[in-house]
């Protein structure tokens, strides 16, 4: 590092500047440049010194990479519905330069040795940094500080069922798990649904006949997410693991989480971009293309989930990514059909059209999607942020952009999308990972080069994040050449 004293032509050239770009962290927006060297942001601030390579991003909007922590590569072993090269390539088109894979593949990821399989096989495929999580399953306690050494990420607990049927642990074998995360020093994400409610509800419907989309919403009552949510984070606190709830979907189920919260229950919360622009009318429109577990609501929930996002209690959006051949997606008998579908590349199109419409501001977007995800997961030191020191994983977005969701340019295996023909204002004109760009104009391009994160060592439990009391990631604009 050079003296902080010196001007920036004291300093050698950056190897790209980024001019005159609206920059935004998760607490501001400003015009500024930055200076990118070895991969990451060594200068923020206005009129910095030349660059080998320059880039006018002016009348751009510059944004971190988004963090998707919640998505389905499905390998090993479901390779027919995606791959990590066609997933990674379609987070990389849609502007999301680190995924957090899930461990419900064939085989699960339970072991440290199943965990090390599959980073040998995915890494030289991943087109964007990743990590990987583990699962809390229901006799694997043993092998929890294994993962946590070779770089798990987290630990996945479905407490309800989902694709790949995995037997759900019961309270004891959960209590268990948590209490070795918590040694380990790994979050738990939890997929809280009640599975013996969920099935026994099921069941009656689908005894009663009915074969229809909706019957799904049915089976999955409220009910089945408040008890799970209430009984986790009991469980979670008592054994002192760091709690995250993946995608809460019910007004009901948020209740209970600012209740739980007042108790002194520490959580971090996700919602899906789905449950955030589908309702119940989308059975009637999409079929069982949008089953998803949980369920797509009706539109008071979704406007909860709304609220929850303005009033600073949800903390991270993510996708759920979970593709499937085109021809599970065409099943019609509602309990043949698969839960959930893709997202990913659409996720940041779909939301930048949100901030057109005034539902959610840049700052709001970059909070929810890099910041909190960065940094409930322990990657803040380098994601999430576009501050100095940072990786430089930049997207480069017009937001005035209209354009449309098209099957077509998407680069998943299966590109079927309930929201094909979907009108979007806001484009992604590029990704950059580390520096080098790895999309353009909505085309992955260039090898695979991302590489394996793993969170940094745990410290105290960090306090979920949120917009009053975060911690500014990106320095406020600085005279030229100021490297502080
Ligand atoms: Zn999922």
């Amino acid at each position: 590092m050079d003296s902080h004293t010196g001007s920036a032509t004291a300093s050698p050239p950056f190897d790209l500047v980024v001019r005159g770009g609206t920059v935004v962290s998760h607490d501001r927006a400003v015009r500024t440049d930055l200076g990118i060297r070895d991969g990451r942001v060594a200068a923020v601030g206005a009129g910095l010194g030349g660059g080998l390579r320059e880039l006018d991003a002016t009348g751009l909007v510059v944004l971190p990479g988004l963090v998707d922590v919640h998505v389905h590569l499905r390998e090993p072993g479901m390779t027919r519905k995606e791959d990590f090269a066609s997933g990674t390539r379609a987070a990389a088109a849609g502007g999301v330069t680190t995924v957090v894979d899930m461990p419900n593949t064939l085989p699960p990821v339970e072991t440290t040795a199943g965990f090390a399989e599959k980073l040998a096989l995915v890494t030289p495929k991943a087109h964007v940094d990743f990590g990987l999580y583990g699962m809390l399953g229901k006799t694997n306690a043993d092998e929890i500080a294994g993962l946590a050494t070779a770089g798990a990420m987290g630990l996945k607990l479905f407490m309800g069922q989902t694709t790949g049927d995995n037997p759900c642990p019961d309270d004891g074998a959960i209590f268990t798990g948590l209490r070795a995360a918590t040694a380990a020093g790994l979050v738990v994400g939890v997929h809280a649904e009640n599975d013996a409610l969920l099935r026994r509800l099921s069941a009656e419907l689908r005894a009663a006949g009915r074969t229809d989309p909706r019957a799904h919403l049915e089976g999955r009552p409220a009910v089945v997410e408040v008890e799970a949510v209430t009984r986790i984070s009991t469980l979670a606190s008592v054994a002192g693991t760091q709690l995250h709830i993946h995608h809460l979907s019910t007004a009901a189920g948020l209740d209970r989480v600012r209740l739980l919260r007042s108790l002194g229950h520490r959580v971090t919360v996700e919602v899906l971009v789905a449950h955030l622009l589908l309702d119940d009318t989308a059975y009637d429109r999409y079929g069982n293309l949008v089953k998803l577990n949980p369920p797509i609501r009706p539109a008071d929930d979704v406007a909860a989930l709304w609220r929850g996002i303005a009033a600073g209690d949800v903390d991270i959006i993510a996708t759920d990514h979970a593709p499937h051949t085109a021809e599970e997606q065409a099943e019609t008998d509602v309990w043949h059909a698969h839960g959930g579908f893709i997202g990913v590349e659409t996720m940041l199109p779909l939301l930048l059209t949100e901030v057109h419409r005034g539902r959610l501001s840049l700052p709001d977007l970059v909070r929810l999607c890099c910041h909190t995800p960065a940094r409930t997961w322990r990657l803040d030191d380098r994601k999430g942020h576009l501050g100095v020191g940072a990786d430089a994983d930049l997207v480069l977005v017009d937001p005035a952009a209209p354009g449309e969701i098209d099957p077509h340019r998407l680069h998943s295996k299966h590109p079927v999308t309930p929201y094909a023909g979907w009108p979007t204002v806001g484009a992604v004109r590029a990704t950059y990972l580390r520096g080098e760009l790895v999309a353009k104009d909505g085309q992955a391009v260039g090898a695979p080069r991302g590489r394996h994160l793993a969170p940094a060592p745990a410290t105290a439990t960090p306090a979920p994040s949120t917009p009053a009391t975060a911690t500014p990631a990106l320095a406020p604009a600085t005279p030229a050449g100021s490297m502080a």
